[in-house]
């Protein structure tokens, strides 16, 4: 048992500054930073969630870098604490467990994701939907009841209640399931809850970290998979994941009309919208009483493209949303990725690299999830 671990990380340092020009969003009222530096992270130490009996020390080997990363590094969902550490596709090794955790032992293989606490005793809570809880604390950039704030993945070391830290399976390797535990869950968990399995039609929108997962995950539950892109280079990739059938949006502009009325889910993981976005044409696909989820989620000035009542009541579509997963769907989701050998596409970057890998994903140029792996200690 260690008590040495250092806590430092990859931190977006300084102050927000706004300019004149800065937008409002017209809804939220809030403003928006200009932050030139958005990527340029410095090491910096960092004081851990204060040591409770429920804990787990943790020292990171690997972290993926998430789309929400980015979206919190730019200010896109509104102002963020700094210094900010990002990173929730967390795995490492237990060093330190507390007096009353029962599921973990130092040397254990694990991992941390989106999330790292919720009050544990509401409804939702005891109903496994702790995803859900009012109270959930975000596993960066927020803050736990006696005020210390949360800091990320891009770091040599976290402390976790043990509610939110996962086993992770022997043969699953861990660069492999680092992004399972936010991109993987957040659409493993949407993908069972509407029963993707054998006889059922699943299609996937965007075919980026989270897209690339719901394929793999939607195909491991036997179900049958159209892949929307926009990207004719990725068509190719995608049908070496396992899509049955791959839609290229851009060439076949009308490729909603073939498939009226074909599909049980769709999993949208769009994050941006243009009024342009065909979301009719996506909803007119779905067979009676389908349901479209989405799983992506834009800067808060980017709402949905409008739709009209009728674009529902034609087939009794269902309009909903996802937020990551419990942690009984993410044991279940690593189960089926061992038994199965569901491999993510990623490509392994040291911790270092950091900022080339946030700008890679703004640039659309990840294929299909950076996982950084520890250089700091
Ligand atoms: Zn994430
Ligand atoms: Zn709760």
């Amino acid at each position: 048992m260690s008590n040495s671990l250092q806590f430092k990380g990859y931190a977006l340092t300084g102050k927000l500054t706004y300019s004149s020009a800065s937008s409002v969003h017209r809804l939220t009222k809030r403003r928006f930073a200009d932050l030139s530096n958005w990527s340029d992270l410095k090491v910096i130490e960092f004081k851990p969630k204060n040591f409770q009996p429920e804990d787990i020390e943790i020292a990171i080997t690997h972290c993926g870098v998430c789309g929400s990363d980015l979206h919190t590094l730019k200010q896109g969902w509104g102002e963020s604490k700094l210094p900010l550490i990002a990173g929730h596709e967390i795995v490492g090794t237990v060093m330190r467990v507390g007096d009353k955790v029962t599921e973990f032992k130092p040397g254990d293989r694990v991992g941390v994701g989106a999330q790292i606490g919720a009050c544990l005793s509401c409804k939702r809570c005891n109903a496994n939907y702790e995803n859900y809880c009012p109270k959930q604390i975000d596993t960066y950039n927020a803050e736990y009841p006696d005020g210390v704030v949360t800091q990320g993945g891009y770091a040599t070391a976290i402390r976790a209640h043990e509610r939110f830290v996962f086993a992770i399976p022997d043969n699953l390797e861990s660069r492999h399931a680092a992004s399972m535990l936010c991109a993987g869950l957040t659409v493993f968990s949407p993908l069972t809850t509407n029963g993707a399995g054998p006889g059922k039609t699943v299609g996937v929108i965007g075919i980026g970290g989270l897209g690339h997962y719901a394929v793999l995950f939607a195909k491991a539950l036997g179900a049958e998979v159209y892949a929307f892109t926009h990207d004719a280079s990725k068509v190719k990739d995608i049908k070496q994941m396992g899509a049955d059938h791959v839609i290229n949006t851009s060439e076949q502009k009308d490729f909603a009309k073939g498939l009226s009325g074909e599909f049980d889910i769709i999993i949208s993981t769009l994050d941006s919208y243009s009024p342009q976005t065909p979301l009719a044409d996506f909803l007119s696909m779905l067979v009676v009483h389908g349901k479209f989820i989405t799983v992506g989620l834009p800067d808060a000035n980017n709402p949905l493209p409008p739709i009209h009542p009728f674009d529902l009541m034609s087939s009794g579509a269902l309009l909903g949303g996802s937020h990551i997963g419990s942690k009984k769907e993410c044991v279940e989701m690593l189960q089926l990725a061992a038994k199965k050998g569901v491999k993510p596409w990623i490509e392994e970057l040291p911790m270092k690299e950091v900022g080339k890998a946030l700008r890679g994903l703004g640039d659309n140029k990840v294929r299909y999830r950076y996982v950084l792996t520890q250089d700091l200690v």
